[in-house]
């Protein structure tokens, strides 16, 4: 079995992602802006958040960081996005998720407070739509950098019977969909789906993104099968393992992604792929 590590992926990319931010600056005249919103105290938002700013300054983007107590409320939060929205020295915008409150209906529904042409995440449903319709300007981190990683270790997609398990705005739907973009035949499942194993056991690739320790077994997959496991799970003892029963399953995959190392550090990096195809996207526009 072999790993598909994250971080030979991000190597072979990241030359190409510096010269592109370069191109920006000059174009700007000031480093591409990022702004992070972070709110309340939940302490594995605050881990991502603070990998993501790293990454950002590693890659000369300015990210300012703006941290919140629970107590700014939606509509606090909602105000503080519109105002971000329509600031011209903001390039993208980020949200960190979980929220520690219920968005209401009075509000518009999250996914479309960050406008599009600043969404980071691609949870916009804009992005979704354009997905769907073969035509993506970004997708969310998570499926762009498993379909990155899926074309640099040449893993074979057109006719092959691809598995997702999820179904998420972020993770499991837009997987699907950007399968389906590459020709790939595809089987999506969720909480709802009866007979898992039988389905999953019939991939040549299986996605899985169920947020369920240790969900998948070797019962679940066929052999020779390449797996990428989106899971996170941090354990009371220490480190994190995904959804994937990693001895097990290793023993009859062909090729499988690593947690940690895996999907994770590549969803990191699209972050600020996507922040410069919506820079570049908006400058277009701009050209006379
Ligand atoms: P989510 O809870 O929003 O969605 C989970 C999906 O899995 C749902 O569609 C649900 O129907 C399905 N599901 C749950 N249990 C199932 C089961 N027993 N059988 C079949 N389907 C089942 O979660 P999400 O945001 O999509 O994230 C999924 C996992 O991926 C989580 O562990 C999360 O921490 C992780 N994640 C990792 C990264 C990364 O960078 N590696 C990024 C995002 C999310």
């Amino acid at each position: 079995m072999d790993w598909l590590s994250g971080q030979p992926v991000i190597d072979a990319r990241t030359p190409g992602l510096l010269g592109r931010l370069d191109s920006v600056r000059a174009a700007l005249r000031r480093p591409p802006r990022l702004r992070v919103f972070l709110v309340g105290d939940d302490p594995a938002s605050q881990i991502y958040v603070e990998m993501k700013r790293k990454r950002g300054v590693s890659l000369g983007v300015e990210v300012e960081l703006t941290p919140l107590a629970a107590s700014v409320g939606a509509a606090g939060l909602w105000s503080l996005v519109s105002q971000a929205n329509a600031d011209p020295g903001v390039d993208a915008i980020l949200i960190q998720r979980p929220l520690p409150f219920a968005v209401p209906a009075s509000l518009p529904s999250l996914q479309e407070w960050v406008s599009a042409e600043k969404d980071v995440d691609a949870f916009h449903p804009v992005h979704l739509g354009r997905l769907g319709q073969g035509a993506p300007l970004v997708m969310a981190c998570t499926p762009a950098g498993i379909m990155a990683l899926l074309e640099h270790y040449q893993v074979p997609l057109e006719g092959r019977l691809a598995c997702v398990v999820g179904r998420s705005p972020l993770v499991g739907q837009p997987m699907g969909l950007a399968l389906l973009n590459k020709d790939a035949t595809l089987i999506q499942c969720h909480r709802k789906t009866e007979h898992l194993a039988r389905l999953t056991a019939q991939a040549d690739l299986l996605v899985v993104a169920a947020g369920s320790r240790g969900l998948i077994g070797k019962g679940h997959v066929k052999p020779g099968a390449v797996i990428v496991d989106v899971g996170i799970h941090r354990r009371p003892e220490g480190g994190i393992v995904g959804d994937v029963l990693a001895d097990e399953v290793g023993a009859v995959a062909s090729r499988m992604t690593p947690v940690p190392g895996g999907v994770g550090p590549l969803t990191v990096h699209f972050l600020f792929e996507n922040l410069v195809t919506l820079v570049e996207a908006r400058l277009d526009t701009r050209r006379p």
